[in-house]
């Protein structure tokens, strides 16, 4: 099983809450340790759902730093609406 840059960025959310199969989250721990795009992907995906957890309230534009992309923003926002 492989898993391409953009399969493993869906997965992400999924992935940091531990809730994918064993065998797709070793698949993405092996693509991430060897992509460092994903790496970094993963960091800043990080880095927003902290920010998302420590405030209960939308985002406030100015609350969240310039190093996180949008669009990462907007996918999580996404994401948690699902909920
Ligand atoms: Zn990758």
């Amino acid at each position: 099983m492989k898993l391409t840059c953009k399969e493993l960025y869906e997965f992400m959310g999924d992935y940091l809450e531990g809730n994918l199969p064993d065998d797709v989250m070793c698949v993405m721990k092996t693509h991430l340790s060897r992509c460092p795009c994903c790496e970094h992907y993963l960091e800043n995906y990080r880095t927003a759902l902290r920010l998302g957890v420590s405030c209960c309230k939308e985002y406030a534009e100015d609350e969240v730093p310039a190093s996180v992309p949008e669009p990462l923003i907007q996918a999580i926002l996404e994401a948690r609406k699902k909920k």
